[in-house]
């Protein structure tokens, strides 16, 4: 990418979208386009098409979802696969008809079969039944993913779909009754050492294994492979000969390549946070599934690894945390 590139962010107030345009601006690529959610609903075709044509942005991140939590993926399913489908659609076809040089398209690791073999890798896609809890959110991000691919085979477009594994960092979700663990655990035990309390509760047994990856190093992967010289972006992009049996999506999963147990990252954020007293679990909560981790061979090839630690990435959140003031409620 030239430094003058035009860049369209969407979903720049997520705690991704927000990270790449930081990431972004960090790099010297200063020409970065963002509308809020008030000045342009992407769910919206006719506004869409209106905005990529007024602006011709040249590179895009889709970065914009809705996004949610299992009680929030339970309760709303309707709106978690209406609303992903039409903003992806309704971008990804605004993109090809002006023309956008390369769009990376945002997804997220629930897209691989709920019983796929650990890490997971790229070709598990679609080889066996999703997790029924957030299927329709998992089904929409699947069909982008295949949008991709279809617009690439049909029209030559160069769309690229990036999984990242389990994200935390500023910005984050911390309302309890929706968040995941690491906010959850920040939360919880910063609100203990406040209260002087003597035990802080973790859900399950806390030995599943999470795998944990820093929003802003997922931001500097999603520029990195953005920013890839033409031969390397283009051979990034799976195969389109589907007579070949390389035939593969244009698919890269993003994370750190290895994973902790919640009894670990618990006992990480205790320690981040100044917490004294005990860790109990409750094991009437659900543990969900023993063990997500990504398979991030294909990123490592290409040169990319996450560089920040689990507990420097903790300590980062953590002050956020205590910025953003998130104290208190539910
Ligand atoms: P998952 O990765 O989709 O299972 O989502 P979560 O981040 O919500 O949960 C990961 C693991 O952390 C599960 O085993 C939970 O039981 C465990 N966990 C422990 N304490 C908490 C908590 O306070 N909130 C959440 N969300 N998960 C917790």
């Amino acid at each position: 990418m030239e430094n003058n590139a035009k860049i369209y962010v969407a979903g720049h107030r997520g705690m991704v979208g927000s990270a790449i345009l930081r990431n972004l601006k960090n790099k010297g690529f200063g020409n970065t386009h963002t509308r809020t959610h008030a000045e342009l609903d992407l769910s919206d075709q006719a506004a869409t098409e209106a905005f990529f044509s007024d602006e011709k942005p040249e590179y895009v991140f889709l970065a914009a979802a809705k996004v949610g939590g299992i009680l929030a993926n339970q309760s709303f399913p309707a709106t978690f696969i209406r609303d992903n489908l039409a903003i992806q659609t309704n971008v990804i076809h605004a993109a090809y008809k002006n023309s956008v040089k390369r769009l990376i398209f945002l997804g997220s690791s629930c897209i691989y079969p709920k019983l796929a073999p650990q890490p997971m890798k790229e070709e598990y896609l679609l080889t066996g039944s999703l997790e029924a809890t957030n299927r329709p959110y998992a089904l929409a991000k699947i069909a982008g993913i295949e949008m991709c691919w279809s617009y690439n085979r049909q029209f030559g477009t160069k769309y690229l779909a990036v999984m990242p594994t389990n994200l935390y960092g500023p910005g984050d979700n911390y309302d309890l009754s929706n968040s995941h663990v690491i906010p959850a655990l920040i939360k919880k035990f910063h609100e203990a050492k406040l209260a002087n309390a003597s035990e802080v509760v973790v859900w399950g047994t806390g030995t599943p294994r999470r795998e944990f990856l820093y929003s802003e190093d997922m931001a500097d992967a999603c520029v990195f492979l953005m920013n890839q010289d033409e031969e390397t972006y283009t051979n990034s992009l799976g195969s389109a000969d589907i007579e070949s049996s390389l035939f593969a999506p244009p698919l890269i999963n993003i994370g750190v390549g290895h994973d902790v147990t919640i009894t670990e990252v618990a006992q990480i954020i205790g320690q981040v946070v100044g917490y004294q007293g005990d860790i109990t679990f409750d094991v009437s909560k659900p543990d969900g599934t023993p063990r997500k981790l990504m398979c991030v061979s294909k990123l490592t090839r290409m040169g990319w690894t996450a560089t920040t630690t689990l507990l420097d990435g903790l300590a980062m959140a953590y002050q956020d945390f205590k910025i953003a003031g998130h104290i208190g409620g539910k």
